[in-house]
Parts: structure tokens; sequence; C-alpha cells
């Protein structure tokens, strides 16, 4: 008798449901937190020949050296600090539970969070615990070091800002949980680009703090490249977990040609949080909605039937995520990617429709 999957994966993946990604095919996509501009055409055929140049016979460069010193003059990585590069960020955060889940290791986080934490946790074979938010999705401080103190945490993730509410989180609150941890705390600052905050200035106060970063919001989400900056007693011992050729040649050559630009990706930032500031205004003036406040490039809203209003979209051919049902803090929640003008005024126009609809 051959064996069955349920003989042979371990019990808590056969539990698990795979990440889920609707197919998008046709419809305006406000579900992603994708930048919604395409790169200058000057900029695109300079990536056509570096494409067409590659060289795809050969492994790409497994230590990425131009790349990285790209990278870290971009993002101004502080002197001493060394970068990691994942295929993504999610990479990054399966290497880092990897490393970290020594036997009956936790890894801990805020709960609603970005899913992967809970989901790589299992993947690695770690406990997870998750403090919920209080109600208007601020950390719970109180909470958060009774956890430390109940699960010493071997990790700690948290997003800044955090997905799927947008807020950042009270940095001094931030301060004190890194201070308290008996392990590493990864701040994970995938919407930078959106809000005017940072730890990046605090790794060389704390030993213990790692700082992740990723292109993929700032526009390039498709080429799958995101990094992490710490210290290089940590990053030594993380680059054994990552696989030598996990970003590609033509990843490497692309993110390094566009961020030779960084004015490019920086002012898109800026018009989508100027988006964000005009499409919340419009949000707020609607009835039956509450809007939360955003420093990403989404925003929370609560309805009062999020199902229905979630349907009316699709049938209007837009795409958005719903949250209800996955955290008992996000009842009636929808989360949408602020997109460009003109999807933005479809949105809206959309989401008025489907709010008027009657409930059957
Ligand atoms: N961190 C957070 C908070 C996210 O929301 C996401 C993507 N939704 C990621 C990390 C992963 O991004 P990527 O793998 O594209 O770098």
């Amino acid at each position: 008798m051959p064996p069955s999957p349920d003989q042979i994966i371990r019990p808590e993946i056969l539990a698990l449901s795979a990440y889920h990604v609707p197919p998008a095919s046709g419809m305006v996509k406000l579900d992603a937190m994708e930048n919604p501009y395409s790169l200058p055409q000057a900029l695109r055929d300079e990536i056509a020949q570096l494409a067409a140049d590659a060289p795809l016979n050969r492994y790409p460069d497994a230590s990425a050296v131009s790349l990285k010193a790209r990278l870290q003059e971009a993002l101004s990585v502080p002197a001493g600090m060394d970068v990691m590069l994942g295929n993504g960020s999610d990479e990054i955060i399966q290497i880092i539970a990897l490393a970290a889940a020594r036997p009956g290791a936790v890894l801990l986080s805020v709960e609603p969070a970005f899913v992967m934490f809970r989901m790589i946790a299992t993947f690695a074979g770690m406990g997870y615990a998750g403090v919920p938010l209080k109600a208007d999705f601020s950390l719970d401080l109180d909470a958060m070091l009774a956890a430390i103190t109940q699960h010493q945490p071997t990790v700690i993730f948290l997003a800044y800002p955090n997905n799927p509410t947008g807020n950042l989180f009270d940095a001094a609150a931030v301060s004190r949980i890194i201070e308290a941890a008996p392990g590493i705390v990864v701040i994970d600052e995938a919407y930078h680009a959106f809000a005017d905050a940072s730890f990046m200035n605090k790794l060389t106060q704390y030993p213990n703090l790692l700082l992740m970063r990723t292109l993929s919001k700032l526009g390039l989400a498709g080429l799958r490249l995101g990094l992490l900056i710490g210290r290089p007693e940590w990053l030594i011992q993380l680059e054994k977990l990552r696989l030598p050729y996990n970003v590609g040649v033509v990843t490497q050559l692309i993110a390094e040609k566009v961020l030779q630009h960084p004015d490019i990706l920086l002012q898109q930032a800026a018009a989508i949080k100027a988006e964000r500031a005009a499409l919340s205004s419009c949000l707020r003036a609607l009835d039956g909605i509450e809007i939360f406040p955003s420093d990403a490039n989404f925003i929370l809203l609560r309805v009062d039937e999020a199902d229905q209003v979630f349907q009316g979209l699709k049938q209007h051919g837009i795409l958005i995520k719903n949250l209800d049902g996955s955290h008992p803090l996000l009842k009636n929640c929808l989360r949408v990617t602020v997109g460009t003008p003109d999807e933005n005024v479809q949105f809206l126009a959309a989401l008025q429709a489907s709010l008027k609809q009657p409930i059957n």
C-alpha cells in the first residue's frame, strides 16, 4: 500500500489551509497592496535590453554583491549592518523561523497581523502566540509584555505599519517590547514607503533588533525581492539557511537598474499617499462605513455587511480583500489597496452601489 499524505505529512501541515490567492483576471485589482503604476517607458526599454543580455545560462551571483551595495545606499542602511536578500520578504520570515525553531520555541506576534507570521511558524514546527490588538488596532503593551514573560519567544514579528490594519504602532511601546524580548525582534517595514517612520536608526541601539523591507509594495512585486537588515552576528547564521541562488539573475539586474532611479519609485509612493488621503476623505463622507487611519498603501474599512459589499464590488469588477471571519476584531472589515485615481473612482462608485443593495 502506498502511503497516504496523512501518514507522511505532519498533522499541523494537514490542518493548514493554503494561502489563498483569488483569480483576478479582468478585475480592477485592489486586493494585494500592489503599486498600480508601471515604470516609465525609457526605463522599461533599458530593462528589456538588460533582460535580453542577461546570462541566463549561468547561476546568479549567490551573494548579489552589486545589488546589495545599491540597496545599502538607496535605503541608507546604517554602517556596520549587513543585508540578507530573500525571494520576497516571505522567504526571509521563513528563514528566520527555521533558524529559531529550537524545540518548544515560540514565535510571537499580534492579532490581526500578516497571516504568514503564523503560517510560517507552523511550517517551521514552532509554537505560535498572537496577542490581540486593542479594538482600535493599537498595541496592547501590557498584554504583549505578559505574553513575552509567559512564552519567552525566540522571535517576535511586528509589522510597522501593520497589515491588515494599516496603522503604525506606538514607537515607544515597540521599543519597550524590543527591550523586554528575550530573543530577536523583527520589525517588518513592508509598507515603509507610505509611512513617515522607521526603526532603521534603532538598529545600532538594540542588539536583538532586525529590520525587514521589501520592494514589493514599492512597485516591484513581480520581481520578488525582500531584504533583512541587521548585525553581522545574526545574518551570518541566517545566511546558512538561505538557498544559494534564491534571487535570480533577472531580479538582481532589474532591481539594481530600478534602484539607480530611486526618485521614480519614491514619486509613485508619494502619488499613492496623496491618493490615500483623497480616497480616505471620500470614504469618510459616505454613510454606513467606518474608516481606520492608514500609514500604508491600503485602507481598512468596516461596513454593516462585509460579505454583501465584497460580492457587490466583485460584480462591478472590483477585487478587494474581505477580512470578515479572519479575526473577531475584523468583523465586517474590508481592505482596499489604494489604486490609480481612475481605479479609486471606479471603486468608490461600485462601493456606493454595493452599500445600497438591499440585504436579502
Ligand atoms: N510583510 C507584510 C506585512 C506584508 O503585508 C507582506 C505582503 N502582503 C509581506 C511581508 C510579504 O511581502 P513580499 O514577500 O512580497 O516581500
